[in-house]
């Protein structure tokens, strides 16, 4: 019998070296496209990155079927630990090779802060979900409504108003005046410019609370320009209605369908998470509808004359080209298509039109094959057994 410190290390080192050689093996294509078209590579890496899931379900099975051989509630945490520390360590090192500006500091930073807010709102979720009984009572209601209140706050972006050096940046004072800039035009009150520190090009605008965030990364790639219209962008971001706002704030609390799972059980068995499910997933499908057509028309107020518009579609080049994501996608997800955009915006590509991103590598398929293997085997020694 190993000893569950020894156990937990060897599943940190086989997690690691496991998911290491499957993600290096997805970015082979990627690699070997090393001289092609900024696009070509992009629908590479892009698929590299889908298989990472694939590669993750495969982590955390090998960690199941490593319980099963020795099923002891006390080890369900380490083993839990052990997985996830050895995907998150091989992931490190695939990243770096994928943008090797990322220093350990930072993507451990961005990794807090992705982990701590997905936490906040399932930890919200499964608080309501599991204490609201059987019977809705009035102090279900209200936790409900709590619960609403404290999403709504991690959705909006309030919270960032309390960090302490949020947004300073030496790009902020020319971030300031673009926005001040364009903010007059328009004839806007003030709003808040905000330069985060990042290696990927990017910008977003809350509208909770009025605020504009460009990326250190992208403030470096774009001339005042360009900058100007992702400016405009963000800014019809923030000059939508209120029904919008309500209908974005709505996508996000949808999940708390969630809370009368119990209710709904008892009321009419298993079957009903189905109908929660399907209720939740309708409310997602409607805001999302609504905010592709607010990413159309932000798009189309992004150059407010002529000669802006090839302009808007150079600046979005950069970035996409900068985060290496692909021109065309399979199906649209947010935003169109960045070829799509450009054209629009009265500038075609001097490429043709690339095609989507491959949908699968041999490797997702690769990445699930031994813990499968592994778990038929339990079976088969299980059935011996009997
Ligand atoms: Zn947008």
């Amino acid at each position: 019998m190993l000893h569950p410190a020894v156990l937990s290390l060897l599943l940190v080192i086989a997690s690691a070296l496991y998911s290491y050689l499957l993600m290096s093996l997805t970015l082979r294509p990627w690699r070997l496209a090393r001289n092609e078209h900024w696009t070509e590579r992009a629908r590479w890496l892009w698929m590299a990155r889908v298989a990472r899931f694939f590669v993750f379900l495969g982590a955390v099975a090998i960690g199941t079927a490593a319980w099963l051989e020795r099923p002891d509630d006390a080890m369900v945490l380490p083993i839990a630990l052990a997985v996830l520390a050895g995907y998150f360590t091989a992931l490190f090192f695939i990243d770096r090779r994928i943008e090797p500006r990322y220093t350990l500091r930072f993507w451990l930073s961005l990794l807090f802060w992705k982990i701590g807010i997905v936490y906040a709102l399932v930890g919200t979720l499964a608080w309501t979900a599991y204490s609201t009984s059987v019977q809705v009572t009035g102090t279900d209601w209200l936790r409900i409504a709590v619960a609403a209140v404290v999403m709504s706050v991690i959705y909006s972006g309030v919270w960032l108003l309390v960090l302490p050096g949020r947004g300073k940046n030496a790009h902020t004072p020319r971030l300031r005046q673009i926005v001040d800039e364009v903010a007059t035009k328009a004839g806007v009150g003030p709003v808040r410019a905000w330069v985060a520190e990042s290696v990927t090009a990017n910008a977003v605008a809350f509208m909770f609370i009025r605020s504009i965030v460009v990326t250190s990364r992208a403030m470096e790639a774009l001339n005042d320009d360009e900058l100007r219209t992702l400016v405009q962008h963000e800014l019809a971001h923030l000059r939508e209605s209120l029904f919008v706002r309500c209908a974005r704030l709505l996508g996000g609390l949808s999940w708390l369908g969630f809370a009368f799972t119990r209710p709904v059980v008892h009321r009419i068995e298993y079957g009903g998470v189905f109908w929660i499910f399907l209720g939740v997933m309708l409310v997602r499908r409607l805001a999302q509808n609504v905010a592709k057509r607010m990413e159309n028309r932000a798009d189309s107020m992004s150059a407010t004359t002529n000669d802006e518009g090839p302009v808007y579609a150079r600046a979005l080049e950069k970035l996409y080209e900068l985060n290496q994501m692909p021109a065309v996608m399979s199906r649209r997800l947010l935003h169109p298509h960045l070829y799509d955009r450009m054209t629009a915006a009265g500038l075609t590509p001097d490429y043709p039109r690339p095609a989507p991103p491959p949908k699968r590598h041999w490797t997702s398929l690769a990445a699930l094959l031994p813990p499968m293997l592994w778990f038929f085997w339990l079976g088969f020694r299980s059935a011996g057994k009997l």
